[in-house]
């Protein structure tokens, strides 16, 4: 936990969102700004600031994570299946775009019916 992290403070509930799932070590909301029809931010409850603290020690939690995202997708809107699917981000660092220093994940998806490549062929 980080005194001063919007995102931890988020997971403790301090700070409303739009929560999604939660479990005893991660928590799933909307983003404030979607990018998409559907986009989620899923974090882990433990204060890790981005990929680059990632290491070997991380695995088992971070597998758990990453196996959570399919899930969460489908549950909220992502549809099923290969003509489906959804985009998984994790913007790292400034120089990777990261604005929010504490490890996220998103979960970017949903139809679109304004892309042509989405849409059916005429
Ligand atoms: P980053 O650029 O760090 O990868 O992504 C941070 C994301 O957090 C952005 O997509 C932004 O819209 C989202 N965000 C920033 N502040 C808040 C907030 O207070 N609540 C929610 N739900 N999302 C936020
Ligand atoms: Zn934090």
């Amino acid at each position: 936990m980080s005194d001063n992290c919007l995102f931890c403070k988020i997971a403790k509930g301090e700070i409303p969102s739009k929560k999604v799932y939660e479990d005893e070590d991660f928590f799933a909301f909307h983003d404030i700004n979607p990018a998409a029809p559907v986009h989620l931010l899923l974090i882990p409850k433990r204060h890790v600031v981005s990929m680059q603290d990632i290491g070997p020690q991380d695995t088992q939690w971070l597998g758990r994570m990453m196996a959570l995202a399919p899930r969460l997708a489908h549950d909220n809107g992502c549809t099923p299946g290969p003509d489906g699917g959804f985009r998984l981000v994790v913007n790292t660092g400034v120089e990777g775009g990261q604005e929010i220093a504490h490890l996220h994940f998103h979960i970017i998806g949903g139809p679109r019916p304004w892309d042509k490549r989405a849409a059916p062929a005429a």
